[in-house]
């Protein structure tokens, strides 16, 4: 644990105050995107004292990022150790250029992430994700794991079966991986007769997808998991655009924010900051970069923050979990709902392998929305259907267009362009619903 992690908050105030200072200092002289907007706004960052001026300052967009990429880089490009990107699930990608001291920023980053997750120097992580593509959090993992000093099995994602081998035979003790990926290993297992609970995996760090309700208990995507394997999950969740992890604690209060390396802001539609508790867009400000800093940025990801102090002894402030990205939210004769809370519906029937959920604009501009749903080979639609029905009448208050199909056809859906990551959530409407710009 870093010291910061359990100071007291007018200790983390006092060294965020003294951070943000130096980050508004070191964009005015090195970015030039930052000038002109601080130029564009008359702001003398000089006036700027505490992070409770934060919202003197103008946002940051992914569309800023997107149209202007080369503008935020404040060192030459000959001192770019690494290029990341953005998955481009929203829109183009944006690149995301780090210096070595970023690299260092980022392992140290994932150091904090995996300690403060209870691994210690005897562990080995089996890597269930992509390493390569340009991935921001595949390198983080590693070099972040490796500084705890435990081991590391680079698998990647997908294949069930070499993941499964190496399970059985290597021994890790925890996995990072995606939880509806974990539920397809333990099916996986189940089905070659491997009872997952002999092997000697402990911990499950679940990245890109939520594991927990709004009130922080386990979602059905977890139960489905902790039913089957009596594991502990961990949730972890970050950008690439922060460079920074919110990851949980053996307790699973929320991800602990680190506060040696982000400011971060919950904001209501009108850019209000929130209390904790209450779901709003989360908003950031990195520490410490040196290739590409960020100065409110708004990440499109809704959730809310929890303070006080945890069981675990650290007293910084966690984030609960992304309850969906603030241009899915989807508007279904008078429900608003956000993708989330239909996926939480489709886990927790058992019968359902796989899914996507299809949005698009009906000729009455209106929002339009297709589930197209896998089932167990062994499964009856006749008796599953009316089930599924009814579970997302009560779920949603809504009903959407349902279809059963095969497998392998919605898996194709999952992942039309052959992305870095399949996706559960295909949004085709028109026009592209993006947060005001500043
Ligand atoms: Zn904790």
């Amino acid at each position: 644990m870093s010291p910061l992690e359990s100071a007291s908050q007018k200790e983390i105030g006092a060294y965020q105050d003294a951070a943000l200072q130096q980050l508004l200092a070191y964009v005015q002289a090195n970015s030039p995107f930052y000038q002109r907007l601080f130029a564009r706004h008359g702001l003398d960052v000089a006036r700027v004292r505490t992070t409770a001026d934060l919202s003197r300052l103008p946002f940051t967009t992914k569309q800023d990022l997107q149209q202007h990429n080369w503008d935020f880089l404040c060192v030459p490009k000959n001192q770019v150790a690494e290029y990341c990107s953005t998955s481009g699930t929203l829109g183009r990608p944006v690149t995301i250029a780090l210096t070595a001291a970023d690299l260092e920023r980022l392992y140290h980053n994932e150091f904090l992430s995996f300690s403060c997750a209870d691994g210690g120097p005897d562990d080995l992580y089996q890597l269930l994700l992509t390493l390569d593509r340009q991935f921001m959090a595949g390198i983080a993992y590693h070099g972040g794991i490796r500084k705890t000093g435990a081991g590391v099995i680079r698998l990647g994602p997908g294949h069930l079966a070499a993941q499964l081998d190496a399970i059985r035979q290597l021994g890790p003790t925890a996995l990072v991986a995606v939880p509806s990926f974990v539920v397809a290993l333990i099916n996986h297992a189940r089905s070659v007769g491997f009872d997952l609970s002999t092997s000697a995996v402990r911990r499950i760090i679940c990245i890109g997808e939520s594991i927990r309700d709004a009130d922080l208990q386990p979602n059905a995507l977890a139960r489905r998991i902790l039913e089957a394997w009596p594991v502990h999950l961990h949730s972890t969740y970050a950008s690439t655009e922060q460079q920074t992890a919110f990851t949980e604690c053996g307790h699973g209060r929320g991800g602990h924010h680190q506060p040696e390396l982000l400011l971060f802001e919950i904001l209501d539609e009108q850019g209000q900051a929130l209390p904790p508790g209450q779901p709003g867009e989360l908003t950031i400000t990195t520490l410490g970069v040196e290739g590409m800093p960020l100065l409110r940025y708004r990440t499109g990801d809704v959730c809310a923050y929890y303070d006080g102090p945890c069981a675990c002894g650290r007293t910084t402030r966690r984030l609960g979990p992304v309850l969906g990205r603030r241009q899915q939210l989807l508007k279904l004769k008078g429900t608003s709902l956000y993708p989330a809370a239909i996926f939480n519906v489709l886990n927790a029937v058992s019968e359902v392998v796989a899914y996507v959920v299809e949005a698009s604009t009906s000729e009455l501009a209106t929002d339009e929305l297709t589930i197209s749903v896998a089932l167990r080979a062994e499964a009856d639609p006749a008796t599953v259907l009316p089930q599924l029905r009814q579970a997302l009448r009560a779920g949603l208050r809504v009903l959407p267009t349902l279809l059963v199909r095969p497998l392998a056809e919605v898996q194709a859906r999952q992942n039309p362009a052959n992305k870095r990551k399949p996706a559960s959530f295909i949004d085709l409407r028109r026009p592209a619903r993006l947060p005001p710009s500043e």
